[in-house]
């Protein structure tokens, strides 16, 4: 699949739309969905150039993944969650809607998840709140 740089991932690595960062190093980015699905839904992403899992090199995988563990680790420690839900979609196919790798870190359970996927927006207030919970954690 061939990787389409103007996807909205893209551009919030760019710096050209804004985001809600929680955590970024050399390699990943992690900041809030906008249509979470539960409280405190976070995206990791790669900063390199990806459709899927298997464009994807090894080393940005190791590196995505590092991040996912520090994310979900402060969700449960900041937000009190139990449990930490992840869920990784690649291709249209199979519900992909935006086509840069991403990881969703979902603090909750697989039942919260009943709710329809990207559909409700959240307020600005409300995903920036359980973001400093968050950070607070990391
Ligand atoms: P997927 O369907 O797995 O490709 O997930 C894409 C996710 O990106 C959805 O959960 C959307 O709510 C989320 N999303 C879309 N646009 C943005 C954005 N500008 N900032 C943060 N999250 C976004």
């Amino acid at each position: 699949m061939s990787y389409d740089s103007n996807n909205i991932f893209a551009k919030i690595l760019r710096g050209e739309i804004p985001c809600i960062k929680l955590f970024e190093d050399a390699h990943t980015l992690a900041f809030m969905d906008i249509m979470p699905q539960t409280d405190g839904h976070a995206l990791v992403i790669p900063k390199e150039p990806a459709t899927t899992l298997f464009e994807l090199s090894d080393e940005a995988a190791q590196a995505c993944m590092a991040t996912v563990r520090k994310i979900g680790n402060a969700q449960k420690k900041g937000l009190g969650a139990e449990g930490v839900v992840l869920m990784q979609l690649n291709g249209p196919a199979a519900g992909q809607t935006v086509p840069h790798f991403h990881i969703h870190v979902i603090p909750g359970s697989i039942a919260d998840l009943r709710k329809p996927h990207a559909t409700v927006m959240a307020d600005q207030g409300h995903l920036k709140a359980f973001a400093d919970k968050i950070i607070a954690a990391l």
